[in-house]
């Protein structure tokens, strides 16, 4: 309390007023007093001369001394001084007051005396003002004894009145300031019955409902927040004049920025891209959603910037989707298809060709229509082929192809394979061979056994068909990397004609050829290497690519240690 500015201006004011208050009835009570004292006084003198008359007439008729003595006796008696002059001049003073007084001070009266016969002398009487001070002066004594108690009654009244006052109003500050400082649970206890008391209430109530929208704000502000920041979808809201009010997570990703750090930014600053900048403007002046697509950083955003409501519009939502995997799927599908008619049409076109010219009479020439015929088997073989890898395919990167995934031993498919390919190797003097690892260890892998065998067959294929006569193709395997990451490493290599270093990264993508004229002439599909790749994956595994430091290409499985 004693801290309280509020209380020390009204506790000093009222004193103030109290204090005022007092001198004036003092001093208006004196003034009253002295009055009233002043009036006794000379109702007094007027009753003494009423007294005296009969005794003043009788001595100033004959100035004996027996009638000076009793009317002196009598002055003495009622304290009062005397003087009476006789018509012949003779004059009687009786002064009780001796002559040292203030006769200005004095209170006097005089009367003429007279008798039947006329006027017989004169009479006065005086009344020291001495008695009249000293009688006020009593008062001053009471005054100065009941001041100070009058005036500490006044302080500790004022105290209690005040602090009564001033006490709830400051519980009401002290509330209203927590408020201010978001601690909503900050009640004022009051217990005043007067408006205070009311207020106070009000103010209660106030703050418990101002408390609950606050938690229901941030609730919903958390919900929001929570539903934004996982949207794939980058969100940005920018005010009127295009400064950032929010940005999730998301769009902080695409435009490289921390959301918090842009908030209150040109959106310009924030994401950096004209034509974003340019559409939000168009949006914000036509209150019509815009939509634009943008090249940024390597990536393709397809953006939709929606105006908020009002008039003018009082900003814009921007949203933003990273369509860059969508347009690149879209190109992979819009190639496919253009490769897979090309790859199509050269045998449907041989096939028609030859069967026209069959049916337009070379079926009659026995001499050459057997090549005919030929071609348009060798063609359909073509065609099968190319739609068998295709089919496997689509089956492999569409995961419906059901693998059995089982711990397959390497050395045991290395040997079906060569077995396999022997006779093909053999047909063109290529020397084909298998070089296990050093020592008894038994090589695993994880993976589905007719898996690995189309993987082994298309690299060996490969390797016989781009390894010229008299050439080398071998199979190495051998174990890489340790525990959980432990690996097997199966290496095909050959003598061939190698890959161009520039292409070595294309080779796994479907319909990739090399030399596109040998590929075909060799009966290529161009899916082969493809099939290796998405095959290698399905068994968690990877497969990479070199060229040999002499002379031909090194292809490299790495499949999951079983
Ligand atoms: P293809 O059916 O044409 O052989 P692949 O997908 O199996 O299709 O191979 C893609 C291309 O990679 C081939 O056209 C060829 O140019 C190149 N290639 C594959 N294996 C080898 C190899 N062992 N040596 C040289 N080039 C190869």
């Amino acid at each position: 309390m004693v801290r309280s500015r509020l209380f020390w201006k009204l506790f000093l004011g009222f004193t103030l007023v109290n204090v005022l208050a007092a001198v004036a009835l003092v001093f208006a009570t004196w003034a009253w007093q002295k009055d009233r004292a002043a009036q006794l006084v000379e109702q007094e003198l007027n009753t003494a001369a009423l007294l005296l008359t009969e005794d003043a007439v009788a001595w100033a008729k004959d100035p004996s001394e027996a009638n000076a003595k009793r009317l002196r006796d009598l002055a003495d008696r009622i304290n009062i001084d005397l003087r009476v002059s006789r018509s012949g001049n003779q004059t009687l003073e009786a002064p009780k007051h001796g002559r040292d007084r203030d006769a200005a001070q004095s209170v006097h009266t005089h009367r003429i005396l007279s008798d039947d016969s006329g006027g017989v002398g004169e009479l006065w009487l005086e009344r020291p003002a001495q008695t009249l001070t000293q009688t006020l002066g009593k008062l001053w004594g009471v005054y100065i004894f009941y001041a100070p108690l009058v005036a500490l009654l006044m302080v500790a009244a004022g105290y209690g009145v005040i602090a009564h006052l001033v006490g709830p109003v400051r519980a009401l500050n002290r509330a209203a300031r927590a408020m201010a400082n978001g601690d909503y649970q900050q009640r004022a206890f009051i217990t005043n019955r007067d408006e205070l008391g009311v207020l106070a209430r009000s103010f209660n109530q106030m703050s418990e409902e101002l408390g609950q929208r606050l938690t229901e704000l941030q609730e919903s502000d958390r919900r929001q927040a929570t539903v934004l920041g996982g949207m794939i979808e980058g969100v940005i809201a920018i005010d009127d004049r295009q400064r950032v009010l929010f940005a999730n997570s998301a769009a902080g990703k695409l435009f490289d920025f921390l959301p918090p750090e842009v908030e209150g930014r040109p959106l310009l600053e924030a994401a950096r891209n004209h034509s974003l900048h340019q559409a939000a403007t168009t949006s914000i002046d036509s209150r019509t959603p815009q939509r634009l697509e943008i090249d940024w950083d390597e990536r393709v955003l397809s953006v939709q910037v929606t105006p908020l409501v009002g008039e003018p519009a009082t900003g814009a939502i921007i949203v933003l989707h990273d369509t860059t995997e969508l347009r690149r799927l879209e190109n992979l599908r819009r190639d496919f298809v253009a490769n897979v008619s090309h790859e199509l049409k050269t045998p449907l076109s041989t096939i028609k060709a030859n069967a026209e010219t069959l049916l337009r009479g070379a079926i009659d020439d026995k001499e050459h229509r057997g090549k005919f015929l030929r071609g348009i088997d060798e063609q359909s073989d073509r065609l099968s082929e190319l739609i068998h890898d295709m089919l496997n395919l689509a089956r492999i990167e569409s995961a419906q192809q059901p693998f059995e995934i089982q711990s397959v031993e390497v050395s045991r498919a290395v040997e079906e394979c060569i077995e396999n390919h022997l006779h093909r190797a053999e047909s063109k003097r290529i020397e084909l061979t298998m070089s296990p690892p050093e020592g008894e260890a038994v090589h695993l892998v994880k993976a589905d056994r007719e898996g690995l065998r189309v993987i082994l067959g298309n690299l060996v294929d490969n390797a016989i068909k781009y390894t010229p006569e008299g050439g080398a193709v071998w199979i190495a395997w051998g174990a890489e990397g340790e525990h959980a990451g432990r690996r097997v490493r199966i290496e095909v290599s050959d003598t061939g004609v190698g890959i161009p270093e520039e292409k070595l990264t294309r080779v796994f993508e479907r319909f990739y050829r090399v030399d596109d004229a040998r590929s075909r002439h060799l009966g290529g599909t161009g899916l082969g290497l493809s099939i290796v790749k998405h095959l290698a994956q399905a068994f968690g595994g990877s497969v990479e690519v070199e060229n040999q430091p002499e002379q031909g290409a090194c292809f490299a499985v790495l499949l999951p240690s079983g």
